[in-house]
């Protein structure tokens, strides 16, 4: 017996998507033929029955006021039949039948501020988490961050001049509610030490087993400390994930002189030409410096021009840097090599080079 999954009822979960398409993707699902970007932030994609439906991709500011979320309604209602979606990377995207609307939509989208692009071969909006705004265990903004450093790559939004597209994330800790492991520069914010454990409070805020058991790399243990039920931490275990202060203010791991940031390069998603990658290393830390982090975008803006500079055509960052090899990427992008760039986990030696083939520079 078949179910139409669109009629379920549940009070478990969100309601099924199938219900909110557009008649458009109903009636062509699964059988687009192609799709074409004729020019920034839009797409047309071509079904066998010659149906055609166009995507306006516009920039969001990620987090959104009511009066955004009401411009955007009023202009699906107008354009669109109503019809909108919020890709993975936070644009917003309107679905339109109609070619004639693509302009005037683009018009009033730029008139109220809102930038188109960020399809093809160009950096699009940059996904990020929480930071100061939310969330307790970040160890730098998020919004922040990113508005300082897209304002710096904005013309990459606008325009589809790189090798292939470029998708940068922030994640505010290294729990990387972010796309940090499969970006092409991954921006992550690092917390440089255990937690501080609050000893003559712990046993009063927070149950210790609950404590004990928070943490993924079994780094915690209950113990006696000046007379006080407390906890100890086993630093060489600590990775600074915050887990065990999500579960108990006693164990602070916030800190404005240590924490800071990383920035990882290579990752990826997309099946086509390589397998899917993990971002990887590239620069161990750089100073949390607000407003505006200027370190942090001069780094990133470095690794976008080498990157430009340099990869062919439809080579993502890490399908590039594998065809160079690293001392050939750390040689371009004048990034320092570092003991932090040694992979030490229990696992790595499985993916280190075991043969005598040396790739010359
Ligand atoms: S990445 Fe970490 S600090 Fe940022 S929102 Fe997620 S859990 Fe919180
Ligand atoms: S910060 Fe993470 S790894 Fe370190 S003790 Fe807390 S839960 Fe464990």
């Amino acid at each position: 017996m078949s179910v139409d999954m669109s009629k379920r009822k549940t009070d478990i979960g969100p309601p099924h998507h199938e219900q909110f398409l557009p008649p458009v993707i109903k009636a062509n699902y699964g059988k687009w033929k192609y799709h074409e970007n004729p020019k920034p932030g839009v797409l047309v994609h071509v079904g066998e029955t010659g149906d055609k439906l166009y995507s306006v991709r516009a920039a969001t500011p990620r987090l959104v006021s009511i009066e955004t979320l009401r411009l955007y309604a009023d202009l699906a209602d107008e354009f669109c039949d109503g019809y909108m979606r919020w890709t993975s990377r936070n644009n917003v995207e309107f679905l339109l039948t109609e070619e004639k609307n693509i302009e005037p939509l683009i018009g009033k989208l730029k008139a109220a501020g809102y930038p188109v692009g960020g399809t093809g071969a160009s950096i699009t909006n940059i996904v990020h988490t929480q930071g100061w705004v939310h969330c307790h265990s970040s160890a730098s903004d998020a919004s922040g961050v990113v508005k300082a450093v897209m304002d710096e790559l904005f013309p990459r939004f606008e325009n589809m001049d790189l090798p292939a597209k470029l998708r940068i994330a922030f994640a505010c800790c290294l729990n990387m509610c972010g796309a940090v492991h499969c970006s092409d520069i991954a921006i992550l914010a690092v917390h440089r030490h255990a937690p501080v454990v609050d000893h003559a409070n712990l046993n009063s805020q927070c149950e210790i087993p609950n404590v004990v058991a928070s943490c993924p790399t079994g780094a915690i243990r209950p113990a006696t400390v000046d007379g006080n039920q407390s906890v100890e931490v086993i630093d060489d275990q600590c990775m600074y994930c915050a887990n065990c202060f999500s579960v108990c203010p006693a164990m602070t791991l916030n800190d404005p002189d240590t924490d800071g940031i990383s920035i990882w390069v290579g990752g990826k998603l997309s099946q086509a030409r390589h397998v899917p990658m993990f971002s990887k290393l590239a620069i161990p830390y750089v100073p949390n410096n607000p407003p505006r982090w200027p370190e942090v975008v001069d780094a990133v803006k470095n690794l976008v021009e080498v990157y430009a500079k340099n990869a062919r055509k439809f080579e993502r960052m890490g399908e590039w840097i594998e065809r160079i090899g690293w001392p050939k990427f750390f040689d371009l992008t004048g990034i320092e090599f570092t003991k932090y760039h040694l992979d030490d986990f229990t696992h790595a030696g499985e993916s280190y080079n075991r043969s005598l083939h040396v790739r010359q520079r």
